[in-house]
């Protein structure tokens, strides 16, 4: 693996393993400094949403980059508020424009409300009509994929969950394989709840890197995409910096163990937002 590698999608495209998440950086200045420093480094996938209220600066961040558009993986979300299949047309219409942009590489429902089918209805509209390269989920449990698969002529292709070595998603990530979804791994570093664990320090001390760093190794081994925010210039470098080792099976395997199904954000079959 290089940081060139990408995942091949179910419809071929190519989706980049580790991205930028632009979470919590609301403030215009903060979104667009982030979004910079991230493509400067390398990263080559940006993820927000209409909720993040950032969509504007995130825009302006990737033009100033002279970067060709094409180059990079936009990901952005309809919020709840603006689910079913219209008001997604219109969100997806917002969010465009708030991009500048003409197209998205993938567009997601953010989480699974009554109206998921609808929404994703639209979702796989606006992939039709080629508005958007990929069409996907976020916060899908098995359940919720499945009312999803009852009404899709494409099934998601992405399905963007809280995954870390406290919420491993073992079942979920087969269930995805099996139906050939991609996971992005939202929350990656689960907010640094296993960075002073004995097996991760062990592991950081034995390659020479840094507690985050095993962690989105040990998403790209289980064969994941990682989405890590930050807003300092440091880590958003370093959280590139996992292409020059690699973790053993049995090294993967107890990091995975270390799953307790501890969740750092809300549940999908339990939340009221
Ligand atoms: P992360 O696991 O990415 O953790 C971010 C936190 O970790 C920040 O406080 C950051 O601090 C810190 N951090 C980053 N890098 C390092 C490092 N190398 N060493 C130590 N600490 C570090 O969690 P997020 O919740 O931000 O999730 C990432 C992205 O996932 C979001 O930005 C968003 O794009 C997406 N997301 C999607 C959700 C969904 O419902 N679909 C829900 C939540 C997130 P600092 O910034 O100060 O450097």
């Amino acid at each position: 693996m290089t940081i060139s590698t990408t995942i091949t999608l179910a419809n071929g495209v190519e989706m980049p393993r580790i991205g930028y998440g632009v979470f919590r950086m609301r403030e215009h200045e903060v979104a667009f400094n982030g979004v910079s420093e991230a493509l400067k480094a390398g990263y080559r996938a940006i993820d927000t949403a209409a909720i993040y209220q950032n969509e504007e600066a995130v825009g302006e961040a990737i033009k100033a980059s002279g970067i060709a558009r094409e180059e990079i993986f936009i990901t952005t979300k309809v919020w709840n508020a603006d689910q079913g299949f219209d008001n997604t047309l219109r969100a997806f219409e917002t969010s465009l424009k708030k991009l500048d942009l003409d197209y998205l590489d993938l567009y997601l429902t953010h989480w699974p409300k009554l109206t998921l089918a609808e929404t994703y209805k639209a979702i796989e509209r606006l992939y039709e009509e080629k508005l958007i390269r990929v069409p996907g989920v976020s916060n899908h449990h098995q359940h919720h994929l499945e009312e999803v698969f009852a009404v899709a002529n494409v099934k998601p292709m992405v399905n963007q969950i809280e995954c870390h070595p406290s919420l491993s998603q073992d079942a979920l990530r087969a269930f995805c394989a099996d139906n050939n979804i991609a996971v992005t791994a939202w929350a990656p570093l689960g907010t640094g709840i296993v960075f002073t664990h004995p097996v991760v320090k062990k592991l950081a001390e034995k390659y020479s890197k840094t507690p985050a760093q095993i962690v989105l190794r040990w998403h790209l081994e289980i064969g994941n995409i990682a989405i890590p925010k930050s807003i300092t210039p440091e880590r958003i470098v370093d959280n590139l910096n996992v292409y020059d080792f690699a973790l053993t099976v049995d090294e993967v395997t107890a990091i995975t163990a270390l799953n307790t199904f501890h969740r750092t954000g809300a549940d999908p079959d339990n939340f009221d937002f």
